[in-house]
């Protein structure tokens, strides 16, 4: 009796053996439909042909097996296949370190984002006035601070909040900029507007609100303007590199990616900033990472631990608003920091060795 069971159970391990092989070499010319279809432009999945194929199967079908079980054990079969051909397919995305192992390295004037050291990106939520983007850019400079934002266009919750100055404040950032030798990083929302953003700005911010904006993503791939792209607030880190991929996929590299917060039931911060996003990109991508800490945060008094946490997770640099009077803002006004704040924040980034901007 023990003999007999012995026996059956060795059959059956030459039939998993044979039926592995099988799959195997069945998952092989899968890959070369998918080559060849691919060639031909043709779209992978053939739902048609699988009823054909499940048809075949079944009027062949003599049991034991009931046309149910093996209709169900098929599609699992052509199910692994279709991923199989998919996961090929992933594997090229052109953000993924698969495609490119070393970091992506932008050059924006002489700051080279990416390459190790850390930047910081800041300046007030909007542009107000020719003085008040003037006074920051002043203070930026002292501190060794190469990149100045600003927002022209305002993607505002509210329709009767300020909405930017638009192409006024592009041109206020570019004359203050060339004055005082910095580069200019600042929002565009509308495709349309990828030629004015050329002529006035040397980094085009994408917003959190437009991250899924596919014909402005589009319109940036476009250009061979340097990108920031901001997670949106709803969005995956998939989708997150799934929207630099149409930015890089038209042939512009130079994309810069920027956590922002997501939103979550917590209600003391603005957004909850999602510190695992950093090495998890870093990882993933080879493209460089900023951590936002004021839109993230939503407060003051937090932002200085949360840069150091930022750039301690692997983060290239960070950003953050200052205002020369934040109580009178016409945006963000409860947490944007003054610029007494902002030098001690440098101030201390510097002491614990955070970063090494040179005071000028
Ligand atoms: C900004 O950085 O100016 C801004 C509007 O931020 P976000 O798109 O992340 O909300
Ligand atoms: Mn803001």
């Amino acid at each position: 009796m023990s003999n007999k069971l012995e026996e059956l159970r060795q059959q059956l391990d030459e039939i998993n053996g044979k039926l592995l092989e099988l799959m195997n070499q069945r998952a092989a010319v899968v890959q070369q439909i998918g080559e060849v279809k691919k060639q031909q432009g043709v779209n992978k999945y053939d739902p048609v042909r699988e009823q054909d194929m499940l048809n075949r199967l079944v009027q062949a079908n003599t049991g034991p097996f009931d046309d149910g079980t093996i209709r169900h054990l098929f599609k699992q079969i052509f199910k692994a296949s279709l991923d199989l051909q998919q996961q090929d397919q992933k594997k090229v995305l052109l953000v993924s370190r698969k495609r490119q192992t070393e970091d992506t390295v932008v050059q924006v004037g002489e700051e080279a984002v990416g390459n190790g050291s850390s930047t910081v990106i800041a300046g007030p939520c909007s542009v107000e006035s020719e003085e008040q983007v003037r006074q920051v850019a002043h203070a930026l400079k002292q501190q060794g601070v190469r990149l100045l934002r600003g927002g022209a266009f305002k993607p505002r919750t509210s329709p009767y909040d300020f909405q930017g100055l638009g192409e006024e404040g592009l041109k206020i950032l570019r004359k203050v900029a060339d004055e005082t030798g910095l580069k200019v990083v600042s929002e565009i929302v509308n495709p349309a507007d990828m030629e004015l953003a050329e002529q006035y700005v040397d980094v085009i911010q994408i917003g959190a609100r437009n991250m899924q904006n596919f014909e402005l993503l589009k319109a940036a791939g476009s250009t061979r303007t340097p990108v920031l792209l901001k997670r949106g607030m709803s969005a995956t880190v998939e989708e997150f590199l799934f929207a630099a991929e149409y930015i890089v996929s038209r042939g512009n590299t130079q994309v810069m990616l920027c956590e922002r917060g997501i939103r979550t039931y917590e209600k003391w911060t603005r957004n909850t900033l999602d510190i695992s996003a950093v090495p998890l990109i870093k990882q993933e991508s080879h493209l460089p990472v900023f951590v936002d800490v004021t839109h993230s945060t939503g407060r003051r008094d937090i932002q200085l631990p949360v840069a150091k946490a930022a750039l301690a997770a692997g983060a290239d640099g960070i950003m953050l608003e200052v205002h020369p009077n934040p109580a009178v803002a016409l945006s963000d006004s409860n947490q944007q920091i003054d610029i007494e704040q902002f030098n001690k924040f440098m101030q201390e980034m510097r002491r614990a060795g955070f970063l090494n901007q040179e005071l000028v």
